[in-house]
């Protein structure tokens, strides 16, 4: 069987990197994510400006860009879990062109919850693990537990930028899920328990 190619939506907060981590694990495939490889492209130039502009002020980077670091990763990617794209119509019509996606899977979460989660989150600048000061705390305060460098704090992860990211997401990503919903390709997983509950259910939604 080819690897599964799956893709996880949901707000901001909602667990995707988290659970995408873990899903290709399970599956030995590729964790693509946007928001990372953005990040370590941030003060790059491009014909649109850097990353950095948008990503501070919590709007998303321009298509090409974006989809220019997706085309690249899915080309050699023997299954994968995509996590941070599609986030507008545009491109989930990109990606159709470009792979047949096996399971669509979207995490909901209700909106105070996630802002709790934003604001505690902390990621390690050097591998890119991700924490939480109250719900997921490294084993020794502020130093990362993979390769022990110090937990920093995104510049996006304040509580204002968390608001406009979360408005953002309304707008623009909402409708992609409507969309894969009216085609009958969505499942829809709660995201509101532990990370253990959440990945029990994704697995099933990707072994349906
Ligand atoms: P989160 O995990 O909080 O949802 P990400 O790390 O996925 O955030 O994304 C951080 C920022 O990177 C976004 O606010 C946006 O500026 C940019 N970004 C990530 N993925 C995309 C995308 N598919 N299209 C446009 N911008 C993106
Ligand atoms: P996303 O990629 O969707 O923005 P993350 O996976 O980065 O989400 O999670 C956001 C924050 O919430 C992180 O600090 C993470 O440790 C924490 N988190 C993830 N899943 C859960 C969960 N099920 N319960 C509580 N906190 C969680
Ligand atoms: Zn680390």
């Amino acid at each position: 069987m080819n690897q599964p190619q799956i893709i996880l939506l949901g707000p901001p907060g909602a667990g995707k990197g988290t659970q995408s981590t873990r899903l290709a694990e399970e599956y030995d495939v590729d964790h693509v994510t946007t928001g990372d490889a953005l990040r370590a492209n941030r003060d790059v130039e491009t014909d649109h400006g850097t990353p950095r502009e948008y990503m501070e002020a919590g709007e998303l980077v321009p298509d090409p860009v974006v989809n220019e670091i997706v085309v690249e990763a899915l080309a050699d990617a023997d299954g994968f879990v995509l996590d941070g794209y599609p986030r507008n119509l545009d491109q989930a019509e990109f990606l159709a062109d470009i792979v047949d996606l096996d399971t669509v899977a979207s995490l909901s979460v209700p909106e105070d919850e996630l802002v709790r989660r934003l604001t505690g989150r902390r990621i390690c600048p050097d591998c890119d693990a991700t924490y939480h000061v109250e719900f997921a705390p490294p084993a020794e305060a502020g130093s990362c537990d993979d390769c022990g460098a110090e937990l920093t704090q995104r510049d996006d992860d304040t509580e204002d930028t968390v608001r406009e990211r979360l408005r953002v997401y309304e707008e623009n990503t909402a409708p992609v899920v409507d969309h894969y919903r009216e085609t009958g390709k969505l499942t829809e997983v709660d995201g509101d328990g532990t990370p253990d509950e959440v990945f029990t259910a994704l697995r099933e939604t990707v072994e349906a």
